[in-house]
This record gives C-alpha cells, sequence and structure tokens, in this order.
C-alpha cells in the first residue's frame, strides 16, 4: 500500500482511508459494527440470510415464499417491486410491480413476521418503500446515484448497498461514506459480483469477488454480504459460492430462491428452490460453526 494517492487510484491508499472515507474506515484492528435491525443482529457470530425471489411478482408467490423461507430459517424476506431492468420493453410477465407489490410484501411482512429487504430506485418512492422495508435495499446500478443515497441516509432506515460490477473497493467505500455522513449507522455492504473478461459459461454475467470479503473486511468496519445468486446467475453453482463466502467471512448472504425456479419472470437460471435452499442452510450452518458462528440460533 502506497502512503500518498496524489492522483485517484483505483486501490485503497493509507491517505484514502483517513481523508476520503473517515466512517467507513476501522479505527483499529478489531474494530467491527454491530447492530441488530428488527431483532436480527449484524456483525456478530451471527449470519443474517436474507432469501426470496428476485421479484415481487404475485402476491400469492410473496405469500409463499415468506411462509416457507421464514420456516426453513431465513431471517429477512428479500424480493423487488421496483427493479432497474436492463432493457425497457419488457412482457407482462416481467413487469415490475411497484406499488402494488410493495402492498403485497406489506401483508407478507404481518401475516408471517418475517422483516423485508426490498430494493428503492427513486427518491419520491422513500416513504412507501420505508414504511415496510426493515432495510432499504439500493442496487449495484445505483451505487453512485449520491443524491439518492443521502436522502435514504436521512430517512433513518437501515441500507443495504450492493457495489457495482464496475466498482473498486475504494469506490464502494466512497458510496458508503455518502451513507454514514448523513449520520446513519446501521450500513450493510453487500458484494454481488463483478464484469471480468471470464465468467465460464457464456449465461453467467459475473465473477462473485470473493477476496473483497477480507480485503474490505481489513479496511472497514462494516458488515459485508455475498450475493452468490446475482454473481453466478447459474443455481448450481450457488450452493459451492455460498458455502465459500461463508468460510471467507461473509457477515450475511443475499439468496436468490423460488418455488418455481424455471418460471422466474426475472433471471430464472439463478434462484434455487426451497428444498435446495433448506440443505444449503445446514451446509452453511456448519461451515460457518467452524468459525466460531451460527446462522441458526439453538443449532
Ligand atoms: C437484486 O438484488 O434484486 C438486484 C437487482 O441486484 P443487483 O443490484 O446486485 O443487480
Ligand atoms: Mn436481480
Amino acid at each position: 500500500m502506497s502512503l500518498e494517492n496524489k492522483f485517484p487510484g483505483k486501490d485503497i491508499s493509507i491517505e484514502d482511508i483517513k481523508t476520503k472515507f473517515p466512517l467507513a474506515a476501522k479505527k483499529n484492528k478489531n474494530h467491527k459494527s454491530r447492530f441488530k435491525i428488527s431483532g436480527v443482529e449484524f456483525g456478530s457470530n451471527q449470519i443474517p440470510i436474507f432469501a426470496g425471489p428476485n421479484m415481487v411478482e404475485s402476491e400469492k408467490l410473496i405469500l409463499n415464499c415468506a411462509k416457507n423461507l421464514k420456516k426453513i430459517g431465513a431471517h429477512f424476506l428479500r424480493g423487488g417491486a421496483f427493479k432497474p431492468l436492463t432493457f425497457p420493453y419488457r412482457s407482462k410477465k416481467y413487469t415490475e410491480t411497484r406499488e402494488e407489490g410493495i402492498e403485497w410484501l406489506k401483508r407478507a411482512k404481518e401475516e408471517y413476521n418475517i422483516p423485508i429487504i426490498t430494493e428503492i430506485m427513486e427518491e419520491k418512492y422513500i416513504d412507501l418503500i420505508c414504511d415496510v422495508a426493515d432495510i432499504l435495499q439500493i442496487g449495484s446500478r445505483n451505487m453512485q446515484n449520491f443524491p439518492l443515497l443521502t436522502e435514504c441516509a436521512k430517512s433513518g432506515k437501515p441500507i443495504m448497498l450492493k457495489r457495482h460490477y464496475g466498482a473498486s473497493l475504494r469506490d464502494w467505500l466512497g458510496a458508503a461514506e455518502y451513507l454514514l455522513v448523513e449520520g446513519n449507522k446501521k450500513v450493510i455492504l453487500c458484494e454481488r459480483g463483478v464484469s471480468v473478461p471470464h465468467t465460464h459459461r457464456s449465461t453467467s454475467r459475473f465473477l462473485l469477488d470473493l477476496q473483497v470479503i477480507p480485503a474490505a473486511q481489513e479496511i472497514t468496519h462494516l458488515p459485508i454480504v455475498s450475493d452468490p445468486s446475482h454473481a453466478t446467475f447459474w443455481r448450481d453453482w450457488v450452493s459451492p459460492m455460498s458455502l465459500a463466502s461463508v468460510a471467507a467471512g461473509a457477515d450475511g448472504i443475499m439468496l436468490e430462491v423460488h418455488p418455481d425456479p424455471k418460471n422466474s419472470a426475472v433471471d430464472p437460471l439463478q434462484p434455487i428452490n426451497f428444498k435446495d435452499f433448506k440443505i444449503l442452510l445446514k451446509k452453511m450452518d456448519k461451515i460457518s460453526k467452524t468459525m466460531g458462528k451460527f446462522i441458526i440460533k439453538g443449532r
């Protein structure tokens, strides 16, 4: 690590830690943020699990997911009602459910008592989304939408900031600093895969940057969640990469789970089903034990 960074670099210098993201940076070697969100601890020995479909497709789907995922052991229900879809042309099936989707998430939360994480893309929906969300998800495509970050931080809601697939750790921590500087302390980072020359399958878009977990933990006290579903884009790789994420020290895991993965409205190659989620949860719990951590309380 160089001492100075007079010219903007892509990687982190000691100077950056002091001047660019002093709030995101650790104060000492053992500094780690610990906080509770809706009764679930982050940054402790517990590894919270976020699970759910890519999109809140229908009321039936989200209620089914809430019921089953809670029973299996997920700590949070994930699902986007407002979604950044790569192309503007959408079939009926592929269309965001927006306000209606938020309403369905609310019903799922009330009926099954499971906290919610959902994406926010526009400032004008902050009140609507904060009404149901326990955590606001800022998607990778908005990682550097600074006005959105500032307004979300001001809401006081916990925030999970997904890393853009082209962003350095330096840029990611810079974005996190925008949240912290507003006085919001419940900030979580999420690695979801980066763009690289090779992804090993023509259908895979990204590569899970496992190395960023220890690299980030060396610099920041913020919890780091890993999202192997978006990273691999391929359900058969989700289990090995989830286990590897736990082994690499991830402070949480986000997984796409759908009762009928092949018929998922969005990205049908990546979700796993309830049965495989249950098996994976047990395996991750085993790995976490070897690291002095746990996923399922009391096991
Ligand atoms: C998501 O989690 O639904 C999502 C859109 O992820 P990302 O922003 O990482 O693509
Ligand atoms: Mn997605």
